[in-house]
């Protein structure tokens, strides 16, 4: 029996979760289908960076570092960020950019091997993985003589030899969903003496990530993708324990300093993770993105990562099974991986007809009506990619029913074909 928008209905009466997505502010009539490149408003958040804006900053002025703890921001944030991605408290701040952050901890993880194992050179990585990481590490292997070796995803285990420094790799694959056994490919990249670093933009807060017990070394994350942070949150860090005693800031900040208040000339490094700090954070975008944590820890009651986890692969099954019923005959096929073991939480298709096959316009005209995913060109021959994120804190099952339906009457109707929906259109 095919399913109706009334099973729908009655999954959504059923889920434990649903109540939570009370705690955001969405308009009306949109299904939001890209939590995955910038999470949704948390209700909270206004009237916190109102608070932080007029008593905090207006009233408290320069007394609020300490009366309105903004100088703890780093570590406290942190501390609630740790309890989604298996890290303990103390061993993660929130600081600067994703990309900064993974210039600090690929440059420590090269030095830290520069110490043991001087012939490794190269720093592995996957071929797809996302920009912003693969130019960082080709900076950082242009100062440091070193190699960036890149690879397919099914190659990278086989390409751990001994020249390897570092593994490097973004835990869910931005274009395709496709989710690395963390604990798996840690374990042997340490047998094979390299280090890892781990990417969780797209994991941290999707998906059950622990840290600790995969034995990462380095790992950092973003702000305002499922962490709800807002435009341009501020990104996280973690260093493995093992590390603390001997890893390096290399871009060495008042704020990493041992004692920043007492303004010596010298740099000495912070002990633990606060060396990760470099400047003065950004208190009212911390404060922002605290909400947006707090959107997640309330899960926590309900069952926390693993509860969500089921949710999130129950929608992405869930609009697979409706695309395939209601989508049949339009040359869509699936990019992002259908064994739930290897998929985060987002569903990835393509269309025939490579980029004549409207993934583009297809992605507008659904905007237009109101679903909103996003559109990744494809590079050197792979295809356009039509990305759905499913944000189990506040996406519902009837949702996913309502963006099928409107995926189907734009294809049916032949609707993408307008011009208005054209690349053209939107250079102008
Ligand atoms: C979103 C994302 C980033 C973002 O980096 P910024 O410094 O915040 O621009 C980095 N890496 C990956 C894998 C991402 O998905």
């Amino acid at each position: 029996m095919p399913l109706t928008r009334d099973d729908c209905t009655a999954l959504d009466a059923a889920d434990a979760l649903a109540p939570l997505r009370e705690q955001f502010e969405l308009p009306d009539r949109v299904v939001y289908l890209d939590g995955n490149s910038l999470g949704a408003l948390p209700r909270a958040t206004a009237a916190r960076v109102q608070r932080a804006l007029r008593d905090e900053w207006g009233r408290g002025l320069i007394r609020s570092w300490n009366d309105a703890h903004w100088i703890d921001l780093p570590q406290r944030v942190g501390d609630k960020i740790a309890r989604l991605v298996g890290a303990a408290p103390g061993e993660l701040v929130v600081a600067d950019s994703t990309s900064v952050n993974l210039y600090k901890v690929l440059s420590a993880a090269l030095d830290l091997q520069r110490q043991r194992s001087p012939a490794r050179r190269v720093v592995l990585s996957e071929r797809s993985n996302f920009p912003t990481d693969l130019y960082i590490a080709q900076s950082l292997a242009r100062d440091k003589g070193c190699e960036l070796r890149l690879v397919e995803f099914d190659q990278l285990a086989g390409a751990l030899d001994e020249q390897v420094a570092v593994l490097m790799l973004t835990h869910v694959n931005y274009r395709t969903g496709q989710l690395h056994d963390m604990a798996a490919l840690t374990r042997h990249a340490h047998e094979r003496g390299a280090l890892t670093v781990w990417d969780l933009a797209h994991s941290a807060g999707a998906v059950p990530v622990d840290l600790n017990a995969a034995g990462a070394d380095f790992a950092v994350g973003c702000g305002y993708k499922y962490l709800n942070g807002g435009p341009g949150a501020p990104a996280f860090v973690w260093v493995h324990r093992q590390h603390v005693p001997h890893f390096q800031q290399p871009l060495s900040g008042w704020m990493g300093h041992a004692s920043p208040f007492q303004f010596s000339p010298e740099y000495r490094a912070a002990d633990g993770i606060a060396r990760y700090l470099c400047g003065t954070p950004p208190v009212l975008s911390m404060v922002a993105l605290e909400c947006g944590v707090d959107t997640l820890l309330a899960a926590e009651p309900l069952g926390g990562m693993a509860a969500l986890r089921a949710k999130s692969l129950a929608l992405t099954r869930l609009f697979r099974e409706l695309v395939d019923q209601r989508c049949a005959g339009h040359g869509l096929h699936w990019v992002s991986p259908h064994n739930d073991a290897l998929r985060g939480s987002q569903a990835c298709l393509t269309r025939d007809g490579g980029s004549d096959g409207g993934a583009y316009a297809i992605v507008q005209a659904l905007i237009e009506r109101g679903v909103i995913g996003d559109y990744r060109a494809g590079e050197s021959g792979s295809p356009d990619i039509l990305r759905f994120g499913f944000t189990p804190l506040y996406l519902c099952h009837v949702d996913v029913w309502d963006a099928v339906e409107q995926l189907h009457a734009v294809l049916d109707g032949d609707i993408w074909r307008d011009a208005r929906f054209s690349r053209r259109a939107a250079v102008t």
